[in-house]
């Protein structure tokens, strides 16, 4: 394959978690029955006025400070217009050539490195559109369409990124650190399946002899996908299709794209072109948005830790980059976490446990951290029967298992098994000596220097234990037992 150099550039959309909608009353609920959360303003009747809803502006205000954009003390809504079932008054309310902010970045993180920085271009505000539910399979072979306008008019800020990314991966990194700076904000679902966060991702090639100059070529934008995974995968495929076209020497032209999630391939919806002219103009129902600096040191006031600091956090109490980065995505975990190390002072264990025999429970049982039947001080309470030496690790897995179950206490659970680790030396040494006397052969083996030998006799006497004596108790007595053996003959 040539070389060429990959462009790609995000705009995501996120449904703010506002009670009520952008411009009216209704509730933003997800999931009631259609048509239930409506009003004649976001139905589209004629002689309505919308008014601005505060706490969107609060919420967006937040995004552009994380995002270190600048917020511009001076934004206006304008009218999209489009033609379109799930939009009743047949344009949608948003910000064109004043948006409430822009020039923000992100750093994309990985191994635990700032790897680099995605510029923000601008962050507007605007409504979502209804939700149309077509009757079959697909578009093209349904028999009709409903109209579900309880969507109508829910607030969204899109955030469009400078086309910065230049793979694939570096666009999953943007997307999943984008997610993690807006779940600490509290401002969103953030669900992709539920649609709460939208992506489409645009997509071009720089052929070699342009590489690094600011040449363009046609580029596509794949509409609306529904996960960082598919995001990854149709950038993917998209790379892959339109180096194929120039190598060919075949032109790209320039058009939207769907993602069809079983086949992993975009497909053509409609050319960039023809759909492009929303004819936008100042929307005349609105006053400017007009933010003071009072306002914006409020909202400043009020941002939580950054991602980084939280990052810093992690790193300091010696967690691992890859595992900082798990839990970081997850807010349930961070605070599980936190609560955890304070009680046990070993962050490292603590992470381990959380991460691999925790999450495969809660994996398994559909839960998360958040609303985890074990909880910080439950699991705090198993870990120092580990650090007692009352439970190896081996046992202990049993007994988070049966935790997890029961809702038990791990010493409830470690009584109820008759399970805890024999540590005492007389109780090991009796039954090494029981060992040694059965398998003379293996122990005369042993002292004429077979070291293998001497597995075969650890693993008796942790038969013998049903696994419960301390291992490097168990390795001592019965070199010493084996010793004073080898002293006699
Ligand atoms: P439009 O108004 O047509 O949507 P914009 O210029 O506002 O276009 O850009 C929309 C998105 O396209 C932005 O996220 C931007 O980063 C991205 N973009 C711009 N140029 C390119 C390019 N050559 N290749 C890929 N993405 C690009
Ligand atoms: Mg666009
Ligand atoms: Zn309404």
């Amino acid at each position: 394959m040539k070389h060429f150099e990959v462009i790609i550039g995000l705009e995501v959309h996120v449904e703010l978690k506002t009670r009520s909608k952008l411009f009216c009353g209704c509730s933003t609920e997800f999931g009631a029955d259609p048509n239930t959360h409506t009003c004649p303003v976001c139905l589209g009747m004629p002689g309505v006025l919308p008014v601005l809803n505060r706490q969107a502006v609060v919420y967006a205000a937040k995004a552009a400070l994380a995002l270190q954009c600048t917020i511009h003390s001076y934004s206006k809504f304008d009218r999209k217009q489009y033609f379109y079932p799930d939009l009743p008054k047949a344009y949608q309310i948003s910000q064109y050539d004043q948006p409430l902010a822009e020039y923000g970045h992100v750093a994309i993180v990985n191994g635990g490195e700032v790897m680099k920085t995605v510029g923000v271009r601008r962050i507007h505000l605007e409504e979502d559109a209804g939700k149309l539910n077509h009757l079959g399979q697909r578009l093209g072979d349904a028999k009709g369409s409903l109209v579900d306008l309880n969507r109508a008019g829910v607030p969204l800020i899109e955030i469009v990124s400078e086309p910065d990314m230049r793979s694939a991966d570096e666009a999953r990194l943007y997307l999943t650190e984008l997610r993690n700076i807006l779940s600490y904000l509290d401002i969103s679902d953030l669900r992709m399946e539920e649609g709460s966060m939208r992506c489409d991702a645009n997509v071009s090639l720089r052929p070699a002899e342009y590489v690094g100059s600011l040449e363009e070529l046609p580029r596509v934008e794949i509409k609306n996908v529904n996960s960082i995974r598919n995001v990854q995968r149709g950038i993917e495929y998209e790379v892959a299709r339109q180096a194929e076209l120039l190598e060919a020497g075949e032109r790209i032209i320039k058009e939207t794209r769907g993602f069809d999630d079983q086949s992993g391939r975009t497909y053509s919806q409609r050319s960039k072109e023809e759909a492009n002219d929303y004819r936008y103009f100042p929307e005349p129902d609105l006053p400017p948005l007009v933010l003071t600096d009072a306002f914006v040191q409020e909202v400043a006031g009020s941002l939580p830790p950054s991602t980084m600091a939280l990052r810093e956090e992690l790193r300091e109490a010696g967690v691992q980059p890859k595992d900082i980065e798990v839990i970081l995505s997850d807010q349930g975990a961070l605070t599980f976490w936190r609560q955890a190390t304070t009680l046990f002072d070993d962050a490292r264990l603590v992470t381990n446990w959380m991460l691999s025999d925790l999450s495969r429970l809660l994996n398994a049982h559909g839960d998360t951290f958040a609303t985890s039947p074990i909880s910080p001080e439950g699991l705090v309470e198993l870990l120092n029967l580990i650090k007692r030496g009352t439970l190896s690790g081996r046992m202990a897995k049993e007994v988070v298992d049966k935790m997890y179950e029961t809702g038990k206490p791990a010493e409830a659970v470690v009584k109820n098994l008759g399970m805890s680790q024999i540590t005492d030396g007389e109780a090991i040494k009796k039954v090494v000596e029981e060992v040694v006397a059965l398998h003379m052969p293996v122990v005369e083996d042993y002292l004429s220097g077979k070291d293998k030998a001497l597995g075969f006799l650890v693993g008796q006497v942790m038969k013998k234990t049903k696994g419960q004596a301390k291992p490097d108790v168990v390795n001592t007595t019965l070199k010493e037992v084996i010793r004073a053996v080898g002293e006699k003959t």
